[in-house]
């Protein structure tokens, strides 16, 4: 394979690998500033289907995250919002969580499949000049030097080596980052004993835009609305359990809430296993890491993507205030790393609430339920939508810790 000097006809500010949900927001949000950044994609072209479809609730902080970009507008026009939830136990309603009453600008939670949030991201970052998206690019290797990053791409329908140099490296190359493995960071985690089928059908049960969760002796159903009067399906099953039946998921939905879905009225299904990991550091030297990329919890309660939208706005944050160096990295650790154990915690809960299975386990998980929902029933509202998930912009915590270390006032006070 023939091998490209370094790209010296432009310099760019941020180099981000991988044009997923996080990539894109980095992207759209360091454009916003100017800065000149570069978007290396392996894949040739968005994947359809089930790959770029996994996520489909936008929560209100990421709204309120991407609406500071000009892009929460546009995803609104295509979204579903889903203002409340009904959990049900074996033969009753447990109770119900109504978001209308939250005291934010987004009470709700947007329901749109992956592929399409991608697809405005891609549009709105197309708009501007500074940004620069390359497809067919695969990432695999970088070299850090004084001042900047290099990083070796192999340009796959050219079939050569080249390479690029920025500020700063961003992977946001998902979960098999190849940017991690380059950095020298570790990833610890493993696999939860437990499998999921999805499947998105035309809706035909008149529950509107509301979610339906059911919680039976046989794990749990989850029920979304989305938009194109279609629904997202979603159950628990054994991970070893019986062949991966076509009507696997049709024959669960009756069992566990007595709905009979159509064959013909199936879009897609899929299976598959529910991961847990974290980064040991979020960053090294000039690269830094967002998103799959540094953490992995159960899509359980819907925080993957979100989490990668605040990271990607703390990363901008950074970048665009050039709050730079190690010191400001380490805050970006910080920051990021609470967060995102916050939400690992969450989905962890979330998953032995969702998979406890059996008569006895059922109806103990159905009482606690039935206790909380009452108990807290103000406070639920906004842990569900990740309004409860700790916030900080690093910049401002680098700057006050500048301040403190120099035994003055923290920059930004002035
Ligand atoms: C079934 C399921 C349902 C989910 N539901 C939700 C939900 O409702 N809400 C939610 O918040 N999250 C959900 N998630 C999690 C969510 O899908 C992920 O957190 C999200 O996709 C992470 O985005 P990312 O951009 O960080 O990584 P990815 O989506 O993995 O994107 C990484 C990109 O990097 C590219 N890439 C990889 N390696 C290289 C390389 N070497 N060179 C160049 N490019 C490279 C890839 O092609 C890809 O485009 C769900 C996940 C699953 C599996």
């Amino acid at each position: 394979m023939k091998e490209i000097g370094a790209n010296s006809t432009r310099d760019y500010h941020t180099i981000i690998i991988g044009a997923g949900a996080t990539g894109l927001a980095l992207a759209n949000m360091l454009a916003a500033s100017g800065l000149p950044c570069l978007v290396l994609e392996r894949e040739l072209s968005p994947a359809p289907s089930f790959r770029n479809s996994r996520a489909i609730g936008i929560m209100p902080p990421s709204l309120a995250i991407l609406d500071r970009y000009g892009i929460a507008e546009p995803l609104l026009r295509f979204g579903v919002r889903v203002h409340g939830a009904v959990a049900h136990g074996r033969r009753c309603v447990i109770g119900r969580i109504t978001l209308e009453r939250l005291t934010h600008r987004f009470p709700f939670v947007l329901s749109l499949p992956q592929a399409v949030t991608e697809s405005v991201l891609a549009e709105c970052l197309a708009k501007s000049r500074s940004a620069e998206v390359r497809r067919g690019m695969e990432f695999i290797g970088l070299r850090e030097r004084d001042d900047c990053v290099e990083a070796r791409v192999r340009n796959l329908a050219a079939g050569a080596i080249e390479t690029f140099r920025a500020r700063y490296l961003a992977g946001c190359d998902g979960m098999h980052s190849a940017v991690r493995e380059s950095a020298g960071l570790r990833f610890r985690g493993g696999i939860y004993p437990v499998s999921f089928c999805m499947a998105d059908y035309t809706d035909r049960t008149g529950w509107g835009d509301e979610a339906h969760f059911f919680f039976t002796e046989r794990g749990l159903l989850e029920s979304f609305p989305l938009p194109g009067g279609r629904r997202r399906w979603n159950v628990s099953r054994r991970p070893h359990g019986p062949t991966e039946a076509e009507n696997f998921l049709a024959r669960e939905v009756r069992r566990r809430c007595g709905i009979g879905l159509k064959p013909a009225d199936r879009v897609f299904q899929a299976f598959y296993r529910v991961y847990h990991y974290r980064v040991e550091r979020y960053y090294r030297g000039r690269v830094l890491l967002a998103g799959d990329a540094a953490h992995i919890m159960s899509p359980i309660g819907g925080q993957g993507m979100n989490t990668g939208f605040a990271d990607a706005e703390a990363a901008a944050l950074l970048l665009t205030r050039d709050a730079n160096g190690e010191k400001a990295f380490d805050v970006y650790h910080a920051c990021r790393s609470t967060a995102a154990r916050a939400a690992r915690r969450r989905a962890a809960l979330a998953m032995l609430a969702g998979t406890l299975r059996g008569r006895f386990f059922s109806a103990l998980r159905n009482s606690l339920l039935w206790i909380f929902l009452r108990a807290l029933s103000k406070k639920i509202p906004g842990y569900c939508t990740m309004l409860t998930i700790p916030w900080a912009d690093p910049a401002i915590r680098y700057r006050d810790r500048i301040g403190r270390t120099a035994g003055g006032k923290p920059e930004h006070s002035k």
